[in-house]
């Protein structure tokens, strides 16, 4: 077991089944599945799909899968670094995975900027699950939060207690639907200056939006005072207070 790549394996067939019919998988769809592990989910998606690809990055781990499901010509094995593998874009596809703790924003950031799937259905710890969901005024309120709502609508659908895995983890674990909105909140040619300006006012989290915006885009104070004004945001508001509409509004003006 390797705990730097997140290896708690699940072990609770009641869970496997539950965030496999909630992926609503169709005969004629391609399933992926980041980091398949030990293969609980994997055989019960393959039932259900008309193939699996299944990318793990630990090379014993991969090899046994690959031996235990020789004969099942759903499923393939493919022994990478999902945050190095480019999944085919042309075909529409599902994304199904109990994620490893150590990479899960970073997977869900990769996929978000994907646009050829509809449904992703991932376990990930409770805390990122909170943050994924948190709105405006939360404490939970981080620019991860803007990150996925930007392109998806995410409902929590269930908790996932410690005892469901081997070895048991630290924490608690939370199951998450993702489904990808058909028009994202903010324009494909306005996301770069968005995610920009989003991520300069969470940098310094207690500091004022004035304050935070000023020192992270080299922006002079009264000029950008002015401007935060013009769109109807107060410059002393912190970041965590300002909604994603809101944010958006600046894109204009920064
Ligand atoms: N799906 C299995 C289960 O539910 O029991 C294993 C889940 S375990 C939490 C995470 C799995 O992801 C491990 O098998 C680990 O080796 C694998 N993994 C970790 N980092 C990865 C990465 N960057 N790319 C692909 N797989 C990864």
């Amino acid at each position: 077991m390797r705990a730097r790549l997140g290896q708690n394996f699940l072990i609770d067939r009641n869970i496997s089944r539950k965030i496999i019919s909630s992926a609503e998988i169709l005969p004629s769809e391609t399933v992926i599945e980041i980091g398949p592990g030990k293969g609980i989910l994997t055989e019960g998606i393959a039932k259900f799909a008309k193939n699996v690809i299944a990318v793990e990055i630990d090379r014993s781990l991969a090899e046994n899968l690959s031996k235990k499901f020789v004969d099942n010509r759903k499923i393939r094995i493919i022994k990478n670094n999902f945050l190095e593998w480019t999944p085919d874009k042309k075909n529409k596809m599902k994304f199904v995975a109990n994620l490893p703790y150590n990479v899960s924003t970073s997977i869900i950031e990769k996929i978000l900027y994907l646009n050829n799937w509809e449904i992703a259905v991932f376990m990930v710890q409770k805390e990122v699950a909170n943050r994924i969901r948190a709105t405006a005024g939360s404490d939970d309120y981080s620019s991860l939060s803007i990150l996925c709502q930007v392109f998806c609508k995410v409902e929590k659908l269930f908790d996932v207690p410690k005892t469901c895995f081997i070895p048991i983890p630290k924490i608690t674990s939370t199951v998450l639907k993702f489904k990808r909105l058909d028009k994202a909140l903010v324009n494909k040619k306005n996301q770069k200056i968005f995610f920009e300006i989003v991520r300069a006012s969470f940098k310094h989290r207690r500091k004022i939006l004035l304050n935070s915006l000023s020192m992270e885009l080299g922006i002079k104070k009264d000029e950008l005072k002015e401007k935060l004004m013009s769109v109807g945001i107060s410059p002393n508001q912190r970041a965590e207070n300002i909604s994603i509409e809101e944010f958006s509004r600046l894109v204009s003006v920064v």
